[in-house]
């Protein structure tokens, strides 16, 4: 029974590292959020001893009786909080939910019509390499050069030039909100599976502050870690239950085998949690946020310097910088930032000359700073530091020591001694 402290020294102290390191920086990596202690606790459980292959009330396995609760609390939940007749909440991951929902609706070699990776689509929405890119035939559209938001009547040609089998809507970085009725008329006019990809902007619907595309796709994906703030892994519903079969049968056992019975329970916790007043609190925050530094960064000194913000604004947890105009590239950027404290990941643009590994852009989040308790004025804060931070000359040291103080006015996981 010895702690992991006495077994493995060396990872104990990754822990502790990676602990403070949290605490000690400023963490706004848009896809990324702080768990509440109730989901740590739920997903290192003894619940990761348990073998449950099949669906609760249909186990392969002996001894699920309790972990059937676990599982279909966690799906009343997902469906309660969406508005969903049917959710499956094994997806491991997010990739491996939508691999579910591409293996339940297309075949191999189907057309695919989805949002162009260099264009702010996902991995697993068609890149070249990854399994949605090999096993179908990928078609994908853009956004507008000149606005930088999807394009429906792009969309639309896209959609009567290739006839996709499946359309998906959903994003990776876009600092907007998809018109998902549009989407619906132009899947029904050609006769495509309409199949949201919500991973982003999850916790924002079920706040109620984004529109929720269950009630119009066919069916709806998502990562339960990013503005849920749930523990990491996937998640699929839909509106009715016609698809309920063939969906179930695509995660177990068309990918996966045994179902993560500690994450499933933390799901369940992180769903419970995200039907509650303060975590609508907590998703109004982090749009206030974004808007307040995508303002600042808008405004005329840093304007000057050639950084600007994609689309003019944002409506979402994030801010797009494109850096094109600037001095500096996204790599450069990131490493400026990096530098006194603040986690950001650099993301290609639209149109991007620069490659993949250094990029024209930042991807810049608020959800996990609005979990830590951040409001206007620690936003405005934060936004000024980084605004700074991306002019020539900037005194380093002094920003350092303002986002030390804001890491230190908001504790993280608070009487936590470790990990
Ligand atoms: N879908 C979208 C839109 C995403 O942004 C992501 C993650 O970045 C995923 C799916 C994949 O999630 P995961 O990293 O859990 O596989």
């Amino acid at each position: 029974n010895a702690g992991l402290a006495d077994v493995d020294p060396e990872i104990a102290q990754v822990l502790d590292q990676e602990l403070s390191r949290q605490r000690g920086t400023l963490e706004m990596i848009a896809s990324e959020n702080f768990v509440p202690r109730a989901v740590l606790q739920a997903q290192g459980s003894v619940l990761t001893n348990k073998y449950a292959e099949g669906y609760p009330g249909r186990r392969y396995y002996g001894g699920c009786e309790y972990v059937d609760v676990a599982e279909e609390l966690a799906i009343d939940r997902a469906k309660s909080l969406f508005g969903a007749a049917y959710a499956n909440v094994q997806p491991h991951s997010g990739a491996q939910a939508n691999a579910a929902v591409m293996h339940a609706f297309a075949r191999a070699g189907d057309k695919l019509l989805g949002m162009d990776l260099a264009h702010g689509g996902h991995l697993t929405h068609g890149m070249k390499i990854n399994f949605s890119g090999r096993l179908y035939d990928i078609a994908s559209y853009e956004v507008d050069p000149d606005t930088y938001r999807v394009d429906m009547d792009n969309v639309r040609e896209r959609a009567l030039e290739h006839r996709p089998k499946v359309i998906v809507a959903g994003w990776s970085a876009y600092p907007r909100q998809l018109d998902f009725e549009a989407f619906r008329s132009i899947a029904d006019e050609v006769g495509a599976t309409l199949w949201v990809d919500m991973a982003h902007f999850a916790g924002l619907a079920a706040a109620g502050l984004h529109p929720n595309p269950v009630p119009i796709a066919d069916v709806v994906s998502s990562t339960v870690h990013k503005t849920i703030g749930g523990p990491r892994s996937g998640f699929i519903l839909s509106k009715d239950e016609a698809h309920a079969k063939k969906l179930n049968s695509a995660v177990f056992p068309g990918q996966q085998g045994g179902p993560l019975m500690h994450v499933i329970a933390a799901k369940a916790v992180a769903f419970k949690l995200a039907a509650q007043a303060e975590f609508k609190e907590k998703q109004e925050r982090t749009l206030r946020g974004a808007r307040i530094l995508a303002d600042r960064l808008q405004e005329a000194d840093v304007a000057d310097t050639g950084v600007q913000v994609l689309t003019g604004g944002t409506d979402v947890h994030l801010v797009l910088v494109d850096l094109r105009n600037s001095q500096l590239d996204g790599k450069q950027a990131e490493d400026l930032l990096h530098e006194v404290g603040i986690t950001v990941n650099r993301n290609a643009v639209p149109f991007d000359p620069r490659p993949p590994m250094v990029t024209s852009g930042l991807r810049i989040g608020t959800p996990a700073l609005a979990a830590r308790g951040f409001g206007d004025a620690e936003f405005t804060e934060v936004s000024d530091i980084i605004a700074q931070a991306l002019k020539q000359g900037a005194d380093a040291d002094a920003l350092r020591a303002r986002v030390q103080k804001l890491g230190d006015d908001f504790p993280l996981y608070e009487g936590l001694e470790q990990y």
